[in-house]
Parts: C-alpha cells; structure tokens; sequence
C-alpha cells in the first residue's frame, strides 16, 4: 500500500468513527431530551388499526366508525412490548380514556402487565406515574 493509500485509509477510519460518535452523542442526547423535557405522553388517533411500530411516548387511541375502541403505547419501562386497553364498554377489562384540556390523555383504572415486566402505572394528563406497590 502506498503512504496515500495508508492516509487515505486512516482518513477513512477517522470519518467512521466521527460519524459513529456523532450518532451516538444524538442518540444521547435525544435520550435526555425524551427523558426530561418531553415527558407527558403525545395522543395519536388513528382509524382502524394500529401502525405496524408504535412510537414512544405516544398513546394510540384506535377508532373505528366513531367509537374509540382501544387504545395502545409502548410499556413505559422500556421492555418493547406493546399495551393494549380496551375502550369497549361491553368487553372487559375496559379503561375510559379522558381527555385533558391540554391534549393529553388519562386512563382509568390503572395500567397492570400481569406477566413479563410487570409494570403497573396510571397515565394521568399524558404522564406515567408508577404505582410502588409491584
Ligand atoms: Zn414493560
């Protein structure tokens, strides 16, 4: 390899690895900005179904013909699992699903995942608030 081939080389890897660290630190600081800035739950209505991949933060409410029929979010702490909460009055368990002044949503009763994590919380006015006793 030529000495040009050999900076070019090194060059490269530099790039990578500016590139790499750049993603990270994004990431990073995204992390932040979601944790402390953004943290009330966004409300999303969509027709019919749900969307193949959920986003974080955000609290799918599906409806069909006008009713609201279930609403959907990510497990809040982090498991990557998907809640579902039915709105039907006639099925149970059902939750009502109010919403706030400000474009946020409660749920009522709270929100209990029995099996895997557990996670047991309210969603009052778009925030998460765990319940201590799990
Ligand atoms: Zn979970």
């Amino acid at each position: 390899m030529s000495w040009l081939g050999a900076l070019w080389s090194a060059a490269d890897k530099a790039r990578k690895f500016a590139t790499e660290a750049c993603k990270r630190l994004r990431n990073l600081s995204y992390d932040f900005y979601d944790r402390y800035f953004r943290r009330r739950y966004h409300t999303l209505v969509v027709e019919e179904s749900l969307p193949a991949r959920l986003k974080r933060r955000y609290l799918y409410v599906v409806q069909e013909d006008g009713f609201e029929e279930q609403a959907a979010m990510m497990c809040p702490c982090g498991c990557g699992r998907v809640l579902h909460m039915n709105l039907l009055p006639d099925q149970r368990p059902c939750w009502r699903l109010t919403t706030n002044a400000n474009g946020t949503a409660s749920l009522h009763p709270s929100v209990w995942r029995q099996k895997d994590c557990g996670s047991h919380f309210w969603l009052r006015e778009g925030r998460v608030i765990w319940c201590s006793d799990v």
